[in-house]
C-alpha cells in the first residue's frame, strides 16, 4: 500500500521554550525525544495514515495482528511533542493487546497513559495516534469479517 509523503512536521509545539510548558510531564518529552516504535514494519497486517490538520501532525502507522492480538507495532511520521510521545506511549500500550482491548479503549484510558490532560487545545494531536491504532483495528475486522461471510 502507498500513501502520500509525509507533510511538514507538526508546528504546534515544537520549540524547546513551548515543550518546557508547565503540562509537559517529563514522560512526554523523554518519548518525544526517545520515541519507542519508531520504524516501519514489513508486510503489516495493515497500515494506516492519520493527519492532524490543526497542526500538522502526520503518522503512518503499521499493525501485526494475530490470533486477535496486537503482535507488533510501529510508526513513523512527525509532529509536535504530544502527537509523537503520545504514539510513542500508545503503542507501548497496545502492544499485546487484544482487538476487543483496543476497542473498548477511550480519551480516559489515553490521559491515564500520557499521565497529563493536554486539554482541548491539543487534544486532536494526542488522539491521533489512537485514532490510528483503532482505525487499523477497524481496517483488520472489516477485511476477517468479509472473508467469513464469503465462506458462509
Ligand atoms: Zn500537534
Amino acid at each position: 500500500m502507498q500513501f502520500p509523503p509525509l507533510k511538514r512536521p507538526g508546528t504546534c509545539f515544537t520549540s524547546a521554550e513551548n515543550m518546557a510548558s508547565d503540562i509537559y510531564a517529563e514522560d512526554i518529552i523523554a518519548h518525544y525525544e526517545h520515541p519507542h516504535n519508531k520504524g516501519k514494519i514489513q508486510n503489516p497486517s495493515e497500515s494506516v495514515h492519520e493527519f492532524n490538520p490543526v497542526c500538522g501532525d502526520d503518522i503512518v502507522l503499521y499493525v501485526e495482528i494475530e490470533k486477535g492480538k496486537i503482535k507488533d507495532i510501529k510508526f513513523e511520521g512527525s509532529g509536535c511533542a504530544i502527537s509523537m510521545a503520545s504514539a510513542s506511549m500508545m503503542t507501548d500500550e497496545v502492544k499485546g493487546l487484544t482487538l476487543k482491548d483496543i476497542e473498548s479503549m477511550g480519551v480516559e484510558k489515553l490521559i491515564e497513559v500520557l499521565g497529563i490532560d493536554p486539554g482541548p487545545a491539543r487534544l486532536k494531536c494526542a488522539t491521533l495516534s489512537l485514532r490510528a491504532i483503532k482505525k487499523a483495528v477497524l481496517q483488520y475486522e472489516k477485511k476477517e469479517i468479509t472473508k467469513e461471510i464469503k465462506e458462509l
